[in-house]
């Protein structure tokens, strides 16, 4: 994709320093590719147009939404810092998708949040989250089914102590189950669109291999004429792919072979690393602090 110099960019001005003051890692601007144009954006604007991009808690109380958003703040901004430079090879630091962090700043004048989120960024302004000093990975997904899991394991990153696989515990319908099926026809084709998965002749079982800590599927088994092995996650991204993401939400699911075909039952949506968003409305509804909650999901990180 070609991408245009936003109009920002050409004066966009040094980092302010305070004489005295230690060199900082938080950045003042962030250079965003928002809808294929870079664009030059001061940090804390950045940072309330993701959270609102993000969340969006309707039907919570107002203290609820405002503890809510003051999270979504701190591992919005805590993200960007961390992100810095991820696009450079491109010409900018962040995308505007999920890529990197979903950035849409019409949300700003559409959301009926924008007030509560204006306020959270500001409560939290310039605080982050850090481990050994430097920003964290701020990781996080919109539910983890009720156990959360390790970078290691969702897509072979590195372990961090601060991202741990642990229990979400919490009353049990705060999860989401979902069930996706499809004929062995439909399987096939929609598996066959992707070289990793491409199958000949029938498939005969479709099977997990091997899960992690957290039930999730690591190792899944295609077998037809020969057998295949993929990773959970490249199952999900190939059937999302076709299906859209809310197809196969997560990789912790069961497979059932079906009279016609396959059956996933599973629960969470997103990957499940780091901060689980439903977790965090239901901490925030039952009264767990903004500390409490981050220290949940990230713990060790300060
Ligand atoms: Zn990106
Ligand atoms: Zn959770």
């Amino acid at each position: 994709m070609l991408a245009a110099i936003g109009a920002g960019a050409a004066c966009a001005p040094a980092a302010p320093r305070i004489p005295g003051a230690a060199p900082s890692d938080v950045p003042v601007f962030l250079q965003v590719q928002v809808a294929g144009r870079i664009m030059n954006i001061p940090l804390e604007d950045y940072v309330l147009g993701a959270s609102l991009s993000e969340v969006s808690p309707v039907g919570e109380s107002a203290p609820v939404t405002a503890r809510i958003f003051e999270v979504q703040a701190i591992i919005a901004r805590t993200y960007a810092a961390a992100q810095v430079g991820r696009h450079k090879n491109e010409g900018f630091d962040v995308c505007d998708k999920t890529h990197c962090q979903l950035y849409e700043p019409s949300r700003l004048e559409t959301s009926s949040f924008s007030a509560a989120a204006r306020t959270a960024v500001a409560r939290t302004a310039g605080r982050i989250l850090r481990y050994n000093r430097r920003p964290a990975q701020a990781l996080f997904h919109a539910d983890c089914g009720g156990y959360t899991t390790t970078p290691g394991s969702a897509w072979g990153g590195p372990l961090l102590p601060y991202l741990p696989a642990a229990p979400d515990d919490l009353p049990e319908r705060t999860h989401r189950a979902w069930r996706f099926a499809a004929t062995e026809q439909e399987w096939v084709a929609i598996l066959s669109r992707d070289p990793r998965t491409r199958t000949e002749g029938r498939l005969r079982d479709l099977r997990v291999a091997q899960r992690d800590a957290s039930g999730r599927a690591t190792t899944v088994d295609i077998v037809a004429d020969r057998t295949r092995q993929v990773s959970g996650e490249t199952l999900r991204a190939i059937v999302s792919a076709d299906r859209g993401a809310r197809s196969v939400m997560s990789t912790r699911f069961q497979i059932r072979q079906t009279p016609g075909g396959f059956q996933l039952d599973g629960t969470g949506f997103g990957h499940g690393v780091g901060l689980c968003q439903v977790g965090t409305m239901a901490r925030a509804r039952r009264g767990d602090s903004v500390d409490a909650i981050l220290g949940h999901y990230y713990p060790g990180a300060r």
